[in-house]
């Protein structure tokens, strides 16, 4: 038999490689301007036109190249940033891997100009699809112009993928703008198609981010800064009352370089919490400085994702400097409680009001008695699933435990409660709002929202006090997972393990979890839900550790648990609802800071019929 195995070809490799390398046009412009930026350029100007598809051309003021570079550059593995490995530790530059211009040079036509300082003449070199069809000397001022015309003319499946015009364009601008704020001091231009979309002078930060995103932005911007021995922290983030109804505006870079990171992004909208309309994102642009020794940066061929070796710390110091800034431009609203402070603290301690004297008050009072909760024996629990009885009945378990200060809740509690009980009537309103009254006027309670609250304050107060109740089940539920959702799983087993939970990992080398236990309040038949949805919602994101975890394990469980709008509530439901929301210590927001019900204040009510 013959020999089978070849090389490829040069051109062919270059093209595959360029499948990763160059995703679309937007791809060509990042790898252009860092180029650019990596020659010391002081200007770039970006020409573009029918977004890219026709032509990408990027002309700057920098180092130039010499006749043979210019040749070389189009090689692969062609790079003047690092000579050996270990250089990928010491990275200052942006590009490294010598294959941006080989790649583009594979799948378009290009066309470069260049001239270092000590040359009289420059080069110019034209190549399509990895052919160079001519280099002559030229006449070109000091720096390089490299144009990129008709990307992907030999690969028609790619060109034919490409999205429309104002969809590329926008990627364009994208990369645009995040090198342009990566870099104020340098100056940029783009035009497309005839027309300057921007013009941005070298200036500060500050300038370089108005410029960007407009003018509008200007007396919204924060400043942040911090410095610790492992990093450098500073920026601005915008005020929340600029917050963004999507998600554009959320820049982080890394020694100089925009990338992603869900979990760091964490650590900002951590810093939000409790200061944001729902539906809204914080804008930020934030500059890391670390130390390349303890980043890795290879881990992506685009290189916008980076693993750093110390994330929690990275993750703690940006939360708490956020919010420090936040703090000091008297920004957070009063309703906000520091939750950090509280990271060791058991739940109930944080309102240790001073005593309440001489209240009188029916210390008896219990919300969460099973004998106020209607138990209809008919209902069949695997088909509702909302069971009141099974709910609450551990709950007078919890109370009998009470310590003081939780009486003392209790008396607040009932006081709260007290101004509802002059009204016996509730009613359900589109099966998602139950309308009640107090002494003030009329209530528009949330049902779903209000029973998250009851829950995460249940659940929070059961993990930090150590008191879950569990059911141990007669055969254990086989979950079957993969090998991130069984660590992720084991990361999260201390906590989950205080609100009832029994798992059994003996098997999990296979995937294979068993569940022996689960909390009082769930029902068999939710668990499989509940554990996906939990496991789903910490991926790529579990805090650190105490009082962060634990809050959002319970905000998260609660979520998931909670009644949904929609259902419908027998009037003794609605009542226990609402007992047991005016139990809790919080019931204005729900856990996910959202308001749980509106009130109409009688004046108002009787203005309406002044006519
Ligand atoms: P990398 O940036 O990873 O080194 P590239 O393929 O992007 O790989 O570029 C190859 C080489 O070409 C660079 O290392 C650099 O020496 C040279 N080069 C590319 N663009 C420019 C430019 N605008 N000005 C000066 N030199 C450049
Ligand atoms: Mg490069």
């Amino acid at each position: 038999m013959t020999d089978i195995i070849r090389l490829l070809p040069d051109h062919v490799a270059n093209q595959i490689a360029a499948g990763e390398v160059v995703q679309r046009p937007s791809s060509v412009v990042k790898e252009l301007l860092e180029n650019s930026i990596d020659a010391h350029s002081k200007n770039i100007t970006l020409i573009v036109k029918d977004a890219g598809k026709t032509l990408i051309q990027v002309i700057d003021d920098g180092l130039g190249m010499t006749v043979t570079d210019a040749r070389m550059a189009f090689e692969r593995h062609a790079t003047s940033k690092i000579t050996s490995a270990q250089d990928l530790f010491n990275l200052n530059t942006k590009g490294f891997r010598g294959e941006a211009l080989a790649s583009i040079a594979a799948v378009s036509h290009v066309e470069l100009k260049t001239k270092n300082q000590l040359s009289e003449t420059g080069t110019t070199i034209v190549i399509e699809g990895s052919e160079v069809k001519r280099q002559d000397p030229c006449v070109t001022a000091q720096g390089t112009s490299i144009a990129v015309k008709n990307l992907f003319f030999n690969i028609p499946a790619r060109r034919n993928f490409l999205k429309s015009n104002t969809v590329e364009q926008r990627h364009i601008i994208d990369e645009f703008q995040r090198v342009a704020l990566a870099h104020p001091q340098i100056g940029f231009k783009l035009i497309h198609n005839n027309t300057e979309l921007f013009r941005l002078m070298p200036s500060k930060s500050r300038q370089r981010i108005v410029n960007v995103m407009g003018k509008k932005i200007d007396n919204n911007l924060v400043p942040i800064l911090e410095e610790t021995e492992l990093l450098k922290v500073e920026g601005f983030v915008a005020k929340p009352s600029f917050a963004k109804r999507t998600r554009g505006e959320q820049f982080f870079f890394v020694n100089d370089r925009f990338i992603k990171n869900s979990y760091l992004h964490h650590a900002v909208s951590q810093a939000f919490e409790g200061l944001l309309k729902p539906k809204t994102h914080p804008s930020y642009f934030i500059f890391l400085t670390i130390d390349p020794h303890t980043i890795d940066i290879n881990i992506h061929p685009t290189k916008t994702e980076i693993k750093f070796e110390d994330e929690y710390s990275i993750y703690s110091i940006l939360k708490s400097c956020v919010k420090h800034s936040l703090g000091q431009f008297n920004i957070t609203p009063i309703l906000d409680f520091d939750r950090d402070k509280s990271m060791d603290t058991r739940y109930d301690s944080f309102k240790s009001n001073a005593k309440l004297p001489k209240v009188e008050v029916d210390r008896n009072f219990n919300p969460f008695k099973t004998d106020s909760f209607p138990i209809d024996k008919s209902t069949n629990t695997k088909s509702n699933p909302i069971v009141w009885d099974k709910l609450y009945s551990h709950l007078d378990e919890d109370i009998k435990q009470q310590n003081e200060v939780l009486i003392e809740n209790e008396i607040e509690s009932s006081l709260l409660f007290n101004q509802l009980e002059s009204s016996h009537n509730s009613f359900q309103y589109l099966n998602k709002y139950i309308i009640t009254s107090n002494s003030e006027g009329l209530l528009i309670i949330n049902q779903n929202r209000a029973h998250e609250r009851i829950l995460y304050e249940q659940f929070l107060k059961q993990i930090t006090q150590e008191a879950a109740s569990s059911q141990q089940l007669m055969f254990p539920l086989v979950l079957q997972l993969t090998t991130e959702e069984v660590s992720l799983l084991q990361a999260l087993n201390d906590s989950l393990e205080l609100t009832g939970f029994m798992f059994d990992f003996s098997k999990s080398d296979h995937g294979t979890i068993l569940i022996n236990g689960i909390p009082g309040i769930l029902l068999e038949s939710q668990i499989q839900e509940v554990i996906i949805e939990l496991i789903e919602d910490f991926k790529a994101e579990i805090p650190a550790s105490g009082f962060d975890r634990n809050n959002r394990l319970s905000i998260i469980m609660s979520k998931n648990m909670a009644i949904p709008n929609g259902k419908a509530l027998k009037e003794e439901e609605q009542k226990d609802l609402i007992k047991a929301l005016f139990s809790c210590k919080e019931p204005l927001l729900s856990p996910q800071n959202r308001p749980i019900f509106v009130e109409i204040d009688d004046n108002i009510i009787d203005k309406l019929f002044h006519t």
